[in-house]
């Protein structure tokens, strides 16, 4: 590329080839910042692709800091360590400074000449021609770039101030994507950090309530008449009932913190689905719901995360036999075609308004109606189970008809191994 930066410049190239070089500059190095990992990755790209469109040495990237009307350096390529650390510029003064506060794009072919700013050129620089363009979103500053020190050793012409520009522009906004994303990194990682602590605090003195429930339901601090043991119960159930939200959200904010990372392992869902069954059948025969498993003898493999695509089945379950009415049925399948599994969980019970079908995956979201206002939940079982089953890159769907039962399908991939 930097042959024809050349022959661009000495006028062999000309034209359409000149704008194509110009906007495919621009567009490959945004490109690049997009996919960058985070903003110091976007950074160092950024700096090392203009140093090589433009054919210079010196790149550096300034920040504003509207707190302190200062233009922070953030990275240069180039310049030594020290040169770096003494290069903040109060908005107004200096190049950069002068560049940040009109937001207008500077070339300046020697610095010594120019009556606006008082500064003679560094040991550093071949000549005192320079360049700095602002970077902006929405029409307001963010910060600067700087280049100086052509490889030519010539002074710098419109044609590199246009590119530079070109350049500032187009990456200006992914380069604002990529430091938007890190922060929301870092408020996910410290909610999880927040629901992880709470749930520790909450869970620790559960465990003690349900260890003194257990003692006494079993009598070992004397006897109980019939009126007690039914109060036991109830205050057990709830325990049960708050343990279980304490997980839902433990669980929801580990999915969210954790992104896409799952066990990549090779085990029997088959047998995953009889032992969530096994366990599941308990309580629905409590609430006098009859669970129907066809789930086939032959054991199915497939890669994936053993433990989360348990609780994909047993979120499912779980729904099945708490949307049910009673005497209801629940009928668990799970079916094999050449490369996925489907497991598809129906039930009898009050089904899902229409409107509110797609919603009930969301974070949160619970159908409001007024026969299952004493049915426990917090909205947050559906989007887990959608989030696993995207990250083993499979599919869900809901069917359902008020009145008449829901019936919820999964598809997962067998071989997913990377
Ligand atoms: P929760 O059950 O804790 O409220 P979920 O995310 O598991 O949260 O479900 C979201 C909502 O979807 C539920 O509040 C309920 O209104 C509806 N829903 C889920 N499964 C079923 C089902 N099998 N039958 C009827 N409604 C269901």
């Amino acid at each position: 590329m930097n042959r024809i930066l050349e022959n661009i410049k000495v006028g062999i190239i000309g034209g359409p080839v000149k704008r194509f070089y110009k906007l495919n500059a621009a567009y490959s190095i945004a490109m690049e910042i997009s996919s960058s990992l985070d903003l110091e990755d976007a950074l160092k790209t950024f700096v090392n692709r203009v140093a090589s469109y433009m054919g210079v040495e010196i790149v550096s990237i300034m920040f504003l800091d509207n707190e302190k009307r200062r233009l922070i350096i953030k990275i240069a390529k180039g310049l030594n360590e020290e040169i770096i650390r003494d290069s903040n510029a109060p908005i107004g003064e200096g190049v950069s400074g002068w560049v940040g506060k009109t937001g207008e794009p500077l070339l300046i072919k020697d610095i010594t000449k120019d009556a606006r700013f008082a500064r003679r050129s560094g040991g550093h620089y071949y000549n005192n021609s320079l360049l700095t363009v602002p970077l902006k979103l929405s029409g307001k500053v963010t910060g600067v770039v700087n280049v100086n020190n052509k490889i030519s050793k010539g002074i710098f012409r419109q044609y590199d101030l246009d590119l530079l520009s070109a350049i500032a522009d187009m990456s200006a906004i992914s380069l604002e994507n990529v430091r938007l994303q890190g922060e929301m990194k870092r408020v996910s990682k410290n909610n999880y950090e927040m629901v992880s602590n709470v749930s520790h605090e909450l869970k620790t003195p559960l465990a003690t309530i349900k260890e003194a429930l257990l003692l006494l339901s079993e009598g070992s601090l004397g006897p109980l008449s019939e009126k007690q043991k039914k109060m036991l119960c109830l205050s057990n159930q709830n325990v049960e009932r708050l343990n279980r939200l304490i997980n839902e959200f433990l669980d929801s904010a580990k999915l969210e913190n954790s992104g896409s990372s799952m066990k990549r392992n090779l085990f029997s869902i088959t047998d995953a689905a009889k032992t969530v069954i096994d366990s599941m059948n308990i309580i629905a025969r409590e609430k006098g719901i009859v669970l129907k498993a066809a789930i086939p003898d032959k054991k199915i493999e497939i890669w994936g995360d053993p433990d989360k695509l348990n609780q994909v089945i047993s979120n499912l379950v779980d729904n099945a036999i708490k949307y049910n009415r009673p005497a209801g049925l629940v009928q668990i399948s799970l079916e094999e075609t050449d490369d996925s599994v489907v497991v598809s969980v129906r039930d009898t019970g009050m089904g899902i308004p229409k409107d509110d079908l797609n919603k009930v995956f969301d974070r949160f979201y619970r159908v409001e109606r007024n026969d299952t206002a004493d049915i426990s939940g917090i909205g947050l079982g559906l989007s887990i189970v959608k989030d696993i089953v995207n990250m083993h890159r499979g599919a869900i769907s809901v069917e359902s008809e008020i009145n008449n039962g829901s019936k919820f399908t999964v598809a997962l991939p067998k071989n997913l191994r990377k």
